[in-house]
């Protein structure tokens, strides 16, 4: 008789859990296109980003974006783009830059974007030397009271100085899968933005997001997302790669301070366009020549991305870097 109650129990679950997933199937699916993609240049004044010997990042993301955003314009008629911000300092006149990355991501999860692009530039520290150049007498004492004497040795003298870091190349960032329960938040928070609906339409949504069925949902989404940057993030290298520059690959970061990844309720990507702190990187993302390349490779990655929409296996053909 045990057997029987387990056997029944189990049915029970099995039917529970069906049914939950037949009225995830009811809400409307998110759809395959590209309607609205959010083209975020990072930083901004009062937050510069990192300096180069005479750029730095905030000025060269916001060329880059503004030039990314035309070029989709032009390639993607009929899709919106919508920019975070056009001008030198940091969105929506903030001038704290976390608060600013949280509008990033609000502004793009209210306007309901399907892609969002942010431009970066990378840095790293320069190249610390040290050489001995020859020595010095020091003075000093040891011992207390009248035992106390006067000592005196040699010591090194060094000239340091340092050289610019050679570390160069692309790299694209996506939000690490690890922290996806994270995003899940974000992604069930935006979807109760219920504003044009009729308020049956609305109550009917806001039910549904405090049920657990919305948690399976926001899950299914979120896994959907974390693939769509991945593979858009893959392409992106894989453009860049096409186009010369040598690829540091695509990535998962998880970092604090990666929220526009993390808040963003869509397929989002962080590109690294090169390093500013190489002097010949720093040279190319200033120069037109080197933007409108970026700009050439992240716009086919993007027409790739959206010719892979919806193609199901697409996702896995992509090619590797
Ligand atoms: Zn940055």
């Amino acid at each position: 008789m045990k057997l029987k109650k387990i056997l029944v129990l189990f049915s029970l679950a099995v039917i529970a859990t069906l049914s939950s997933f037949i009225e995830v199937k009811d809400v409307p699916k998110p759809q395959e296109t590209l309607r609205t993609i959010i083209v975020d240049a990072g930083h901004g004044l009062p937050d510069p980003g990192a300096k180069g010997k005479y750029s730095h990042e905030s000025a060269v993301a916001l060329a880059v974006a503004l030039k990314l955003g035309k070029q989709l314009e032009e390639n993607l008629p009929g899709c919106k783009i919508l920019y975070t911000r056009t001008d030198e300092n940091l969105p929506n006149g903030l001038t704290n830059k976390n608060e600013a990355n949280r509008w990033r991501a609000k502004f793009s999860n209210d306007n309901r974007g399907d892609l969002f692009i942010a431009i970066h530039c990378n840095s790293t520290r320069a190249n610390y030397h040290r050489e001995k150049i020859g020595t010095r007498k020091e003075t000093y004492y040891k011992g207390k009271g009248k035992k106390r004497k006067k000592y005196t040795r040699r010591v090194p003298i060094y000239r340091s100085w340092t050289t610019p870091s050679e570390v160069q190349g692309t790299e694209t960032y996506i939000w690490a899968v690890n922290k996806n329960d994270q995003k899940k938040e974000y992604v069930g928070s935006m979807a109760e933005d219920t504003e044009g609906m009729s308020e049956e339409d609305s109550l009917a949504i806001a039910n549904f997001f405090d049920s657990p069925e919305a948690k399976i949902l926001a899950s299914l989404r979120t896994k959907k997302y974390f693939d769509k940057s991945k593979m858009l993030a893959e392409l992106v290298e894989d453009e860049f790669v096409k186009g010369g520059r040598s690829s540091r690959g695509a990535k998962q970061r998880n970092e604090e301070g990666i929220l526009v990844l993390a808040a963003t309720a869509m397929p989002s990507v962080l590109v690294e366009i090169g390093f500013i702190s190489n002097p010949e990187e720093e040279d190319y993302i200033n120069s037109d020549k080197g933007q409108n390349e970026i700009v050439y490779a992240i716009m086919r990655a993007v027409l790739r991305y959206k010719e892979n929409l919806g193609g199901g296996a697409a996702a896995t053909t992509a090619s590797q870097p």
